[in-house]
């Protein structure tokens, strides 16, 4: 059946459901569902209301847990009674209407900043990875960073340096080995030879003594070797360990002196002393050490009828010693490299004398570490003289 609809009907009531109830009970209409086949209303507390009193209002929750319907109605002069309803959303259920909107801004608001905040990042770290680590100073970058930069390539400069310096140890400390083992080898060889031959009987009996004198010669040069690399090791280990304390250098010198007397007379080298005495802060037996390898050159490089001179000076600010000789002089070329270790002009000649190459390194050590200075000038024929100046202080 075709209904008729009132024209009230064009109000905008979309939300509000309206109903209409005769006196007895029964729905006349309805704007959401039909009328007829709706139950008798007279029992609802709202109606009932109206009926009693002229208005009555009543609150009841849907089926659904986040609504509620909520009812006015009014009775009318012909005994009937209106109602309008309206279907009210609790907070929750407008919260979780909401839930969906606010997600997706979220997300959305998630994306933007994820990607702006690379793209930024980006663009800050970019001039930070495009340092030149190998040389940062040449990098153009924020000038904030520039301390850092330049302390950067202060710090790679150190670094190479040390580097360096640490190859050259090691190439030091590699050839020092080298030559250590060839210097033991020479005369083990030879005393080993000699030995094997006397052994042999290959040897005429009146050859023995001089084969014998070979073998003792040899092993004092083995014993030299073997010394003097102790001593160096030893100012190589030891040298900030060593303590200073009162010394006459005057009184070291006559000490060395006595010591090499009677290989100077051997040598027919004439071995003096002169000066004063000289009382600073030095380590005796280092002293002694530089003192005996300078005179003892002086004599093993000198002619028979020759002379060594041995002075020390007391200065105020410094303590100076000379040895000065009229020996065979060192060449132009070479001073600048006798106080290496092994290193020697004639190597032959240097062996025949007795030398083993590290007699001047251990003096340039020693000289070293009590902050000394050493100085060589020399005349090939004419002789040589070292100075060696500690200061007082
Ligand atoms: P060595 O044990 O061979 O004497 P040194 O280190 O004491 O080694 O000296 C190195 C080299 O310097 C010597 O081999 C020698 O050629 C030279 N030399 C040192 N002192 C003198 C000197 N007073 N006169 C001439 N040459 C010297």
């Amino acid at each position: 059946m075709e209904r008729k609809e009132p024209a009230w009907i064009n109000l905008n009531v979309s939300d509000i459901r309206i109903t209409w109830i005769s006196k007895d009970g029964t729905v006349i209409f309805d704007n959401e569902s039909q009328a007829e086949i709706m139950e008798n209303h007279l029992e609802r507390p709202e109606i009932k209301a109206a009926m009693e009193t002229g208005y009555g209002e009543s609150i009841r929750n849907s089926s659904t847990l986040f609504q509620k319907q909520v009812y006015y109605a009014k009775l009318l002069k012909d005994g009937s009674v209106v109602r309008v309803s309206e279907n009210q959303m609790m907070a929750i259920s407008l919260f979780l209407g909401l839930i969906q909107p606010i997600g997706f801004a979220i997300v959305i608001i998630l994306i933007m900043a994820f990607v702006i905040a690379s793209s930024v990042s980006k663009k800050i770290v970019e001039p930070i990875n495009n340092i030149n680590l190998d040389n940062p100073q040449e990098t153009k970058t924020y000038s904030e960073l520039q301390p850092l930069l330049t302390r950067l390539s202060f710090q790679q400069l150190h670094l190479k340096k040390d580097k360096e310096e640490l190859k050259k140890t090691e190439q030091i400390r590699q050839e020092f080995t080298a030559n250590v083992s060839h210097e033991l080898k020479t005369p083990l060889h030879a005393i080993s030879g000699y030995a094997e031959l006397i052994q042999r009987g290959l040897v005429a009996e009146e050859d023995i003594k001089p084969f014998a004198s070979k073998i003792y010669d040899e092993s004092i040069r083995l014993n030299q070797v073997v010394e003097d690399v102790i001593d160096l090791s030893r100012l190589d280990a030891g040298a900030l360990n060593l303590s200073g304390e009162e010394t006459d250098l005057y009184w070291v010198a006559e000490n060395a002196i006595q010591s090499l007397e009677s290989f100077s007379q051997e040598k027919g080298v004439k071995l003096t002393l002169s000066g004063e005495h000289a009382v600073f802060n030095g380590v005796t037996n280092l002293l002694y050490s530089i003192v005996y390898n300078l005179c003892d050159n002086a004599i093993k490089y000198n002619h028979k009828g020759g002379e060594v001179k041995v002075n020390v000076r007391n200065d105020e600010k410094e303590v100076l010693l000379t040895v000065t000789d009229t020996g065979i002089g060192i060449p132009e070329e070479h001073l600048a490299r006798i106080f290496e270790r092994f290193y020697r002009v004639d190597k032959s000649h240097s062996k025949e004398v007795g030398g083993t190459g590290l007699g001047l390194s251990i003096v340039k050590h020693a000289v070293s570490i009590q902050k000394g200075e050493i100085k060589v000038s020399s005349d090939v024929g004419e002789g040589t003289t070292f100075t060696v100046t500690f200061p007082k202080a």
